[in-house]
């Protein structure tokens, strides 16, 4: 493997950057978890226009920690250290780091947890036609059908070893600290529908029996199935409705998670066991 994670990028410590320095009090001055995005963009250079350096796109509106290109050749860019804070999530964010209710500031993204964004398309919509090989996953509220372009394999040993090198850093993140945007901050965002949870945490913490909580809830026939198991009578059709939506929430109450109607990571944590 051979690639670098460049600094020409970051992002200076000046008023009206996004970014601040250090950690709060109320996650004892350390990051609590780590939030996984998609770029939205097809290079690491125009992920890194927008987020990264002295004069974004998007300066003093959003920020990461890193950008992981989608080869070796790319890299990794670093816009934020790991010992300030990037904001990369917060914006109608309701639920929280721990799948709790997001009740004020010092729950937000950009406070509690590192921000990485992968480079990555994104879901296949007008004007940007699914490819041979993109995976099919709906969207958290189970009413979208998507086509998400994969992350490639060169991206993900990356990603693997950036993890590693974070979590030397914060031991205390444990795989259950891992979660994506739309966990936080469902029906505003999507990001990482898709994305290979499983592979890239087994890696980080050279753990194969770490559970795939995500890629059995990819889509809403699977969700549906699942939710079946748990004793819910839905049938086996494969569209999400109003049913399936009730029981989610039921589900959600008996879990005491957030109910919202939003397929999450917190949920396949509650569920794996049962499900399996
Ligand atoms: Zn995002």
């Amino acid at each position: 493997m051979s690639f670098s994670t460049s600094d020409r990028f970051l992002i200076p410590m000046t008023e009206g950057s996004a970014v601040d320095r250090g950690w709060t009090a109320a996650t004892d001055f350390k990051p609590v978890a780590i939030t996984w995005h998609w770029s939205g963009t097809g290079t690491l250079a125009e992920c890194s226009r927008l987020l990264g350096g002295r004069e974004p796109l998007r300066k003093g509106f959003a920020s990461a920690h890193y950008g992981v290109g989608r080869s070796y050749r790319e890299g990794i860019d670093r816009y934020v250290a790991i010992d300030n804070r990037s904001w990369h999530a917060g914006k109608n964010q309701t639920v929280r780091w721990d799948g709790g209710l997001c009740r004020d500031i010092s729950d937000k993204g950009h406070r509690t947890s590192i921000g990485i964004e992968t480079i990555n398309l994104g879901y296949a919509q007008p004007g940007l036609p699914a490819e041979p090989g993109w995976s099919r996953a709906d969207s958290p509220h189970g009413r979208w059908q998507m086509r998400i372009q994969p992350w490639t394999e060169e991206q993900i040993q990356m990603m693997i070893a950036l993890g590693r090198e974070i979590v030397s850093r914060w031991p205390h993140i444990e795989p259950r600290d891992h979660h994506g945007h739309h966990d936080l901050c469902p029906g505003y965002k999507v990001d990482p529908v898709g994305f290979p949870f499983a592979r890239v945490l087994r890696g980080i913490y050279d753990d194969p029996g770490i559970p795939d909580v995500w890629t059995p809830y990819w889509t809403a026939r699977q969700r549906r199935t699942a939710l079946c198991k748990l004793g819910f009578d839905l049938g086996d059709g494969g569209l999400w409705d109003a049913a399936c939506d009730r029981a989610l929430r039921s589900l959600q109450a008996s879990e005491g998670l957030v109910v919202n109607g939003n397929w999450s990571t917190f949920v396949g944590w509650k569920i794996h066991r049962v499900v399996g």
